[in-house]
């Protein structure tokens, strides 16, 4: 596929295109040829200076003086920006990041949604009035954050953008955007849709770089007002503590170690599906990713056997041939995943399939999906995030075993439950410790659900109404009044 239509690479400031002032670029390249995609300019903390400079100074330019149906509308011009740029995005994420096209083509269409939905939602953000007694008018008012940093990982790199920037836009704040130097390619694109759509300078700023470079300086930054983070926990404990230093707020997005529990009464061959579907999409490189498989054992023999089958049977190659799963993103990717295999084999679990990568494909960071049967809940492939397509499979006697093991971790963000019992499924779904819930699904994952995590999987609610609470401040206003006579 060739690279028409590349955006502009350089960091994307005050509306303009720059260099970085040191002249120093990074490479971004194709996962399924480890061929180079392009360079990419690389910065620090001279560009995120320049760049919350150019946030600040929106605020109190055009589009902080714009009322909210403005903003409103302008969102909605971007969501058809982006959707007249569908397949031009699709193309440039299934390039840098490997996933399969028709998944780039559905992540491009949910960040057209996030638009649509917050552009609808922007002149409904209003505070309410709290009655105190005659004489007393007392009101509450909802303002912008200010600034907002967006920190994004590299596995939907548009998609993750389009969930925080569209509420913290919607809210009237303005964004400095560090995409991850893996897949800054669609972070790029975006600010150029922007340029196009007319907006203000300033309003969105793109530094590309280094985490420990741009993304370090962006999230110490006196001068932001509030920061997105979305990837590891590792990297989140890092960037809340640069947070905590200037008393900034944080929304944290981090991992997952989502359970997928199945009753021996459920629909099997629908719980195959939805499993192979939660640890295949995107390689397994999902926050959601549901990457622990709980089972009674009175069907366990039977329900392997199907997913093993299912599991063989996915398509591997790369993304532009749309198979069902793409490389990992990177080399490093590749050694990290395998490392926890390698941990899981060690310590016992039986490999039923994959563990290796396809003989068909010589080049490319490509990797079999990966069934561990056997797993006891405390061996540390039901524990720790995998990041990749390995599922790991353990027994349940009774719904009360299901529920401890499910919650034994130190993760929380999805879990879902599969059976025919409505009070059981009811009863798991107040139980169990995650920020959402399925029951006989597996992570839809509309624009319209509030999502985040518990526990270590973070703070914070993006998605559906509950973002705008994020994105804005709560002043309340008293007054009091002199009676008349
Ligand atoms: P990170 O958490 O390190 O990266 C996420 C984002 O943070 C990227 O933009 C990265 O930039 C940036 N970043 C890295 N270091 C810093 C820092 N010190 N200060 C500010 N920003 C920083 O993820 P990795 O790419 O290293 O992946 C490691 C693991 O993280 C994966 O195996 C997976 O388990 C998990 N992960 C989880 C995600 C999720 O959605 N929950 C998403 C991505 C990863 P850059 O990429 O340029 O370094």
């Amino acid at each position: 596929m060739e690279l028409a239509n590349m955006p502009p690479t350089g960091h994307f400031i005050g509306g303009k295109w720059v260099e970085s002032a040191s002249g120093q670029q990074f490479e971004t390249m194709n996962p399924a040829t480890e061929e180079v995609l392009a360079k990419v300019a690389r910065g620090g903390m001279a560009e995120v200076e320049q760049a919350v400079a150019a946030a600040r100074q929106a605020l109190s330019g055009p589009w902080g003086m714009m009322p909210p149906k403005e903003h409103g509308r302008f969102l909605h011009t971007i969501s058809q920006h982006i959707t007249a740029h569908a397949g031009e995005l699709a193309r440039l994420e299934t390039l840098d990041n490997g996933k399969p096209l028709s998944l780039a083509e559905e992540e491009v269409r949910g960040a057209a949604r996030y638009f649509e939905y917050y552009a609808g939602a922007a002149d409904k953000i209003h505070g309410e009035q709290i009655p105190l007694g005659p004489n007393r008018l007392n009101f509450t008012v909802r303002e912008p954050m200010g600034v907002t940093a967006h920190i994004v990982p590299w596995n939907k790199p548009l998609n993750i953008l389009a969930r925080s920037l569209a509420p913290a836009l919607a809210t009237g704040n303005t964004a400095v955007i560090k995409p991850s130097e893996l897949t800054p390619l669609t972070a790029l694109k975006l600010a150029e849709i922007f340029a196009e759509a007319g907006c203000a300078p300033g309003v969105i700023n793109v530094v590309n770089g280094f985490g420990e470079e741009a993304g370090a300086a962006l999230a110490g930054h006196t001068a932001i007002d509030h920061l997105t983070f979305t990837g590891s926990v590792q990297t989140g404990r890092t960037v809340m503590k640069a947070a905590a230093e200037h008393i900034k707020p944080v929304v944290l997005e981090l991992g997952g170690k989502s359970p997928l529990l199945v009753f021996a009464d459920a629909d099997l061959d629908l719980a195959v599906a939805e499993a192979v579907n939660g640890i295949s999409t995107n390689c397994g490189q999902m926050c959601s990713a549901g990457s622990r498989l709980l089972v009674e054992s009175s069907i366990k023999e039977a329900f392997v056997a199907k997913l093993a089958a299912r599991l063989a049977a996915l398509r591997i190659g790369p993304g532009v041939d749309d198979p069902d799963m793409g490389p990992l993103v990177s080399a490093v990717q590749v050694s990290r995943v395998t490392g926890h295999i390698e941990i899981a084999q060690s310590e016992g679990a039986r490999m039923v399939l994959g563990g290796k990568r396809p003989s068909h494909l010589s080049r490319g960071y490509f990797l079999l999906p990966t069934l561990f049967d056997g797993v006891l809940p405390d061996m540390h492939i039901a524990q720790e995030e995998v990041f990749g397509p390995v599922l790991s499979l353990t027994t349940f006697a009774d719904e009360a075993e299901a529920l401890r093991i499910a919650n034994d971790v130190k993760y929380g963000l999805i879990a879902a439950v599969f059976t025919q019992n409505i009070d059981r499924a009811l009863r798991l779904a107040l139980r169990l410790q995650a920020g959402q819930v399925f029951v006989n699904e597996y992570y839809t994952g509309d624009e319209e659900m509030p999502f985040g995590g518990t526990k270590q999987s973070g703070f914070g609610r993006l998605k559906g109404l509950a973002a705008l609470d994020e994105y804005t401040q709560v002043k309340n206003v008293a007054v009091r009044m002199k009676g008349e006579g």
